[in-house]
């Protein structure tokens, strides 16, 4: 058994109001929520000033940017294109830096625009070197250890492919003074939902690598921070994290006589509480009497694939298409529509299905989905059985549920085929 989940900033009424008038299922974001976020963020404790910067890739959709935008908070972007959605979204080249795994094809156009690079490793630190002899960077360090809420999500230590392994500082070094570079930052970011203290841990190896840099005047320590998404996962607590970190800089000042700036990068916490998807029970059915109840969705791992890929959690709440819950508590396995046994949403990481305890759900009942603002919308397997690319609906700070993207029109999905036949 597990507990009742409660739904996060919907109330009832406007579950169903929303269903109504938008169709499900559909995600709903709420701005005041989100710049909630956005103000916890950027109190983040700090000794000689803060960047934080929105890891974009978490959900780009540009009214959700345009809200990071007028709080001041900077872009990390993972590809070029993410670049291009960023400035299309009225972002300055200067507020965006690109950490990319893949070489950015169009990297001249962006840096000579004013693009901040992170090199992620010795084949791009040298391909920017000979682009920009005598130009400004920033660097990923792999620090040799990692977190993740799971292994799927950690980017750090010897399996992980992020970043400039750590022991190659002296290969830095040499690329660095070869083309005359001026490193004026460096990164380090070890995983999603990582623990704390090893957070803490690579803080500190992180201002190791800003003193081998005596040109380093700010350090990106990467996103990461955890947040609670079922009732009984926490948060991290940002004053507490950061805190001690402030003291490390304090010291590196004192010790170097260099005022280092901080800069972090929450893709997760910015936005994951902020969003909801609100779903339709399809169908009904049962495996007999040893077997289970399943709860059929008209969504899937197209809208939302972290169950699928990391057995993650999402609160499933039942509201009544009608009024009144009838009190009556359930176990259930709840399933999304397509056609892949792995579209679960109620399963352990190894795809094993687990129930979850919910208010009676009957077809045509809805079932919210929280904590869907961060990975859904932008990472599901979308168009995987034809099904559409799924609305999105935002909650402005007036209250108003507007439309920020329109269901797709199945026509879009194979519009860029070519009949040969
Ligand atoms: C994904 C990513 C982040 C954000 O991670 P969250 O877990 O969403 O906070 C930050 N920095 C880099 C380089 C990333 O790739």
């Amino acid at each position: 058994m597990t507990s009742i989940e409660k739904l996060k900033f919907l109330p009832e009424a406007q579950v169903r109001s929303i269903a109504e008038t938008f169709g499900t299922p559909v995600f709903v974001y709420s701005q005041t929520e989100i710049e909630k976020k956005c103000e916890e963020a950027l109190q983040f404790p700090n000794a000689f000033g803060l960047e934080v910067r929105y890891a974009m890739k978490a959900n780009p959709n540009a009214n959700i940017l345009k809200i990071m935008k007028a709080k001041g908070i900077c872009i990390d972007a993972s590809s070029e294109y993410e670049v291009t959605r960023a400035l299309a979204c009225g972002f300055s080249p200067a507020s965006i830096m690109i950490t990319s795994q893949q070489f950015p094809k169009d990297l001249e156009s962006f840096v000579k625009a004013g693009v901040i690079f992170n090199a992620c490793s010795l084949k791009q630190l040298e391909a920017y070197g000979k682009s920009f002899p005598g130009g400004s960077l920033s660097i990923r360090f792999n620090p040799g250890l990692g977190s993740g809420h799971t292994k799927k999500t950690d980017v750090g230590g010897v399996a992980s492919a992020f970043g400039i392994w750590h022991e190659k500082l002296s290969e830095v070094k040499e690329l660095v003074r070869k083309y005359n570079l001026r490193v004026t930052k460096v990164h380090t970011h070890i995983g999603s939902g990582s623990d704390p203290e090893v957070w803490k841990a690579v803080a500190k190896y992180t201002l190791e690598y800003a003193e081998a840099f005596e040109t380093v005047t700010t350090v990106s320590l990467g996103g990461g921070y955890k947040v609670g998404r079922m009732e009984d996962e926490k948060s991290t607590d940002l004053q507490k994290i950061g805190e001690p970190v402030k003291q490390q800089f304090i010291e590196f000042a004192e010790k170097h006589g260099r005022k280092l700036k901080l800069e972090i990068e929450p893709g997760t916490f910015l936005i994951a509480l902020c969003g909801s998807l609100i779903a339709s029970v399809d169908d009904k059915i049962d495996t007999g009497s040893k077997g289970y109840t399943f709860l059929k969705l008209d969504t899937g791992m197209d809208a939302n694939t972290r169950p699928s890929l990391y057995g993650a959690r999402h609160p499933l709440i039942t509201v009544k298409r009608g009024g009144e819950a009838t009190g009556k508590i359930e176990e259930y396995v709840v399933v999304g529509h397509c056609c892949e046994s792995g579209d679960l949403f109620t399963q352990k990481e190894g795809g094993e299905a687990v129930t979850r305890t919910m208010a009676e759900a009957e077809v045509g009942d809805l079932v919210v989905m929280e904590a869907v603002g961060a990975y859904c919308s932008s990472m599901s397997t979308k168009n995987y059985n034809s099904f559409p690319e799924t609305g999105e609906v935002l909650l402005t700070q007036s209250g108003e549920a507007k439309l920020i993207r329109k269901k797709q029109e199945v026509s879009e999905i194979y519009k860029n085929e070519i009949l040969v036949i």
